[in-house]
C-alpha cells in the first residue's frame, strides 16, 4: 500500500495477554467514507492526499488494515452508575499506537467494527448517528480547547444496525493519547495478580506520567497526577457548560482526556440539575454533579493503588484518602479561579467569589443562558432588554464593574480577556440533532457541515450564525439523549 504516514510501534500488547484479546474487525460489505479529519490526519503526520476515496472507505472500516496495525480489543471493568461490571470494548478496536512527527504517540481505535470476546449481549456495530455525533462533539471541545479523544474519520458500513429502528452501520476512527481507563486499573484489581497489577501501573506510568518513575511512591504519584489532570478537566466541562452524560469508572481516562460521548450535551440556561440522558434518572450525572463524581471515580481509581501505595493498609488508605479529599479544596480554588476569567477578574479574592455566588444565583433563578450572559455582560450595548428591566441583575452589574474598576482596565481591559475564555458559540443541543438526523436519516449533510465549521472558531463572532445563541422555547424540557450504541 502507499505510504501514507502511518508509523506503529504498539506496547500495549507487549503487555501480559489478560490485558487485550486479539480481534480483526468484521469486513464491511459496501465501506463508504463519509468524513475525513484533515486536520487532525495533518496532526498524526498523516497524508492521504494520494489515496482514493473507496480505499480510504475501505482502510476507515477495517477492511484493509493500515501497514503495522496489530488490532486488539482491551479488557477492563468498571463502576456504571455505581455498580461494578465487568467490561471492555465491545465494539471498540485498538489498531496499535501511532508515533506522530513530534513523537506524541496515539491509539488509533475503529469502533463499531463488530463483535469482540467483551461484547456480551452487544453486537459491536454503531450507528452513523452517534457517530456523526462523537465527531462533531469532539471536534467541537478541541476547537473550545477542551482536552478531548479526536475523531479521523467516520465510514459508513453499508450495513444496518438493527435498535428501537433500523439505522445505517457506521465506523468511527478514533485518537486518543490512550484507552487506559480508571476501569482498567479496577479490571487488574478484581481479576488479576499482584504482578500484573504491578505491570499495568508501571506501563501507566511510563506512558503517561514518566517523570514519576524516580519518584519514591510512583502509586501515589499516579493518584496525584490523575487527580490534577482530572480536576483540570472538569473545571473545563464546567467552564462551558458541557455534560458528558454517563461518567462511569470506565469512561474516565487516565490521560485526563474526555472520552465516550454518548449521551453528552450541553447545558442551555444554567441550572447545575440540567441532566439529559434518558438512562441517568436520578441525575447522577447532572452538570453540577460532575466534580463531586469524579472525586467520587477517583476514589474507587484510589483504592485500586492501596497495596502499592504503602504495605501497611491504614498507611495506604491514609494517603489516599488525603488526596481524594484534598481535591474537593482544590476544586473549589479552581473553580472560582475560572470563573473569575470568565467576569474579566485580574485576581479572584473575598469580593470577587462573592460577586460569583450571586451572579451563578441570580442565573439559576432566572434561568439566563450559561454561554450567553457572559457575552452579554461584556457587551451591554447589545443587552438586550430584559437585562435592562431586572433590578438584581442591575445591581449586581454595577458592583461588577466597580470591582474591574478597582483592579485597573475597567471593562474594556476585562472584555479582551473574557473573549478568550467564553465561548461566543457551543453545540446547541437542537441544532446538533437536527443536523445529525438530517446527515443520518436523509443523506444531507449541509446542516452538519456548517454547523462543524462554526464550532471551529468558538470564540470568535460569526454574523451568519447567530442562530447558535436562541434555544427554541420549552425545548430543553423535553429534550433526552440516548447512550449512543
Ligand atoms: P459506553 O456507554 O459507550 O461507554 O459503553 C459501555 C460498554 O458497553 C463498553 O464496554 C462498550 O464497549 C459496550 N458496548 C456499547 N455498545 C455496544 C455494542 N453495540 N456492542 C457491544 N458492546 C457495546
Ligand atoms: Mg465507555
Amino acid at each position: 500500500m502507499m505510504n501514507t504516514g502511518w508509523n506503529f510501534h504498539t506496547t500495549y500488547n507487549k503487555l501480559s495477554p489478560d490485558f487485550y484479546s486479539t480481534v480483526h474487525p468484521v469486513p464491511a460489505d459496501k465501506p463508504e467514507l463519509i468524513l475525513l479529519n484533515s486536520r487532525l490526519a495533518d496532526e498524526l503526520g498523516l497524508d492521504f492526499s494520494i489515496v482514493d476515496r473507496s480505499q480510504l472507505a475501505s482502510i476507515f472500516t477495517g477492511n484493509q488494515l493500515p501497514e503495522g496495525a496489530e488490532p486488539i480489543s482491551q479488557a477492563y471493568a468498571g463502576h456504571q452508575f455505581g455498580h461494578f461490571t465487568m467490561l471492555g470494548d465491545g465494539r471498540a478496536i485498538v489498531l496499535g499506537e501511532h508515533l506522530a512527527p513530534d513523537g506524541q504517540r496515539y491509539d488509533i481505535q475503529f469502533k463499531g467494527t463488530g463483535r469482540t470476546p467483551y461484547s456480551r449481549s452487544g453486537d459491536g456495530r454503531a450507528t452513523l448517528y452517534s457517530m456523526l455525533r462523537e465527531y462533531l462533539i469532539s471536534e467541537a471541545l478541541f476547537h473550545l480547547g477542551i482536552p478531548a479523544s479526536g475523531s479521523l474519520a467516520v465510514t459508513e458500513t453499508g450495513q444496518p444496525v438493527y435498535r428501537e429502528t433500523v439505522h445505517p452501520g457506521a465506523v468511527l476512527t478514533r485518537v486518543a493519547s490512550s484507552h487506559i481507563r480508571i476501569g482498567t486499573f479496577e479490571f487488574a484489581a478484581r481479576f488479576l495478580s499482584p504482578d500484573k497489577r504491578q505491570e499495568l501501573l508501571d506501563y501507566t506510568i511510563s506512558r503517561h506520567y514518566p517523570d514519576l518513575e524516580e519518584t519514591e511512591n510512583k502509586a501515589l504519584g499516579l493518584l496525584n497526577r490523575v487527580a490534577l489532570k482530572l480536576l483540570n478537566l472538569v473545571i473545563e466541562w464546567m467552564r462551558v457548560g458541557f455534560i458528558h452524560g454517563v461518567l462511569n469508572t470506565d469512561n474516565m481516562s487516565i490521560a485526563g482526556e474526555s472520552i465516550d460521548f454518548g449521551p453528552c450535551a450541553f447545558m442551555n440556561g444554567f441550572d447545575p440539575a440540567t441532566a439529559f440522558s434518558s438512562v441517568d434518572t436520578n441525575k447522577r450525572y447532572a452538570f453540577g454533579n460532575q466534580p463531586g463524581i469524579v472525586q467520587w471515580n477517583l476514589g474507587v481509581f484510589a483504592g485500586t493503588l492501596l497495596p502499592f501505595i504503602d504495605k501497611n493498609e491504614d498507611k495506604a488508605r491514609e494517603s489516599a484518602q488525603e488526596v481524594i479529599q484534598k481535591f474537593v479544596s482544590q476544586f473549589e480554588e479552581e473553580w472560582y479561579r475560572m470563573m473569575g476569567n470568565k467576569l474579566g477578574f485580574k485576581k479572584t479574592g473575598k469580593q470577587e467569589k462573592e460577586l460569583i455566588n450571586q451572579l451563578m444565583s441570580w442565573m439559576q433563578r432566572s434561568k439566563a443562558d450559561y454561554t450567553n450572559t457572559f457575552l452579554i455582560i461584556a457587551k451591554p450595548a447589545e443587552t438586550p432588554d430584559y437585562f435592562n428591566t431586572d433590578q438584581e441583575f442591575l445591581s449586581w452589574y454595577d458592583q461588577w464593574i466597580a470591582v474591574l474598576e478597582k483592579q485597573h482596565g475597567g471593562l474594556s481591559e476585562a472584555r479582551l480577556r473574557m473573549t478568550n475564555i467564553n465561548p461566543v458559540y457551543i453545540p446547541r443541543n437542537h441544532i446538533v440533532e437536527e443536523a445529525l438526523t438530517k446527515a443520518s436519516s436523509h443523506g444531507d449533510y449541509t446542516n452538519f457541515h456548517t454547523l462543524l465549521e462554526r464550532l471551529k472558531r468558538p470564540y470568535r463572532e460569526q454574523w451568519e450564525a447567530k442562530d447558535l445563541q436562541s434555544i427554541p422555547p420549552g425545548f430543553d424540557e423535553k429534550y433526552k439523549t440516548y447512550c449512543g450504541t
